[in-house]
């Protein structure tokens, strides 16, 4: 990949996890019929090593490793265990997570001064409401920081118990400053994730899993998706879900490709921008 564009890539969406939590991740995704109504084949179930291989095989040279809580409890240690990875892993950048819960202040203030550079929030997956008063400091000491938070707060693959951009709206409302990428450019509600970026600041886009062809059969884009980037370009990011998607890594780099194309106002500009120097400035590379 990075022999093709001349820069290498910067992907703010990728999930390294302890090996434990990570096979009830694969198992939850093996179920996915179920949950999701769709088959859910991991492409890249193989050992760590073998995926920070892989990684490096396409042109990757950092990334955000992203680990979530789905109930209270789980955060501090899976930051501490993040913050290792990260400590041990060329490339990888240091993040944290969070999870609305007495501590969450104290350890995610410990992971900053740790030297976190990016911090996950799973709205679908932990189930809470990104507007709990538990939560408010956190998002505050984030936004003070300027630290991004990938924050799932979208109704795709399946709307959550606390989720719509509408919701996450408000926490923005409270903290205007909030460096926050809306993952998977808030699927399937593109358009108001645009309302989003042009309405604060601090909003991004990542580009996980947008515009594949396994997402375009359920969340379609928009067909003027290209040319509703024009001017937003420096607020997309590159996204993946690597290891955990039913795709080639390529897949996703092609659909950026085809935005690029799409109009003559994006073209090669923007592809650097949205894979190497939008997420570096977001990473501080
Ligand atoms: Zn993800």
């Amino acid at each position: 990949m990075s022999a093709g564009h001349g820069f290498d890539l910067v992907d703010v969406h990728v999930h390294f996890m302890p090996s434990r939590v990570l096979e009830k991740v694969w198992a939850y995704f093996d179920a996915a019929t179920e949950h999701y109504g769709v088959e859910w084949p991991i492409q890249y179930r193989t050992p760590e090593a073998e995926r920070l291989a892989a990684l490096r095989s396409f042109g990757v040279a950092a990334f955000a490793p992203l680990v979530y809580p789905h109930k209270p409890g789980m955060a501090e240690w899976l930051t501490s265990w993040v913050l290792d990875f990260a400590a041990r892993t060329p490339g990888a950048v240091p993040t944290a997570t969070v999870y609305p819960e007495a501590g969450v202040a104290g350890y995610l203030s410990d992971a900053l001064s740790r030297g976190a550079r990016c911090v996950k929030a799973h709205v679908q997956v932990g189930a809470y409401d990104p507007r709990d008063d538990l939560l408010d400091p956190a998002w505050g000491l984030l936004a003070e920081a300027g630290v991004p938070a990938v924050v799932h707060c979208g109704d795709g693959p399946i709307p959550g118990k606390h989720t719509g951009l509408g919701v996450f709206e408000e926490v923005l409302k409270r903290h205007p400053r909030l460096v926050a990428v809306l993952a998977h450019a808030g699927m399937p509600d593109y358009v108001e994730a645009l309302d989003l970026v042009r309405r604060y600041e601090g909003v991004h886009l990542d580009t996980t899993m947008v515009g594949v062809p396994f997402s375009e059969t359920r969340s379609p884009l928009p067909s003027d998706w290209a040319s509703r980037l024009v001017d937003v370009a420096d607020r997309v990011v590159l996204g993946s879900d690597f290891p955990n998607i039913p795709y080639e890594y390529g897949v996703q780099i092609a659909a950026i490709e085809s935005w690029a194309a799409a109009d003559e106002r994006l073209g090669d500009p923007f592809l650097r921008a949205v894979l190497h120097d939008n997420p570096s400035r977001l990473l501080g590379l």
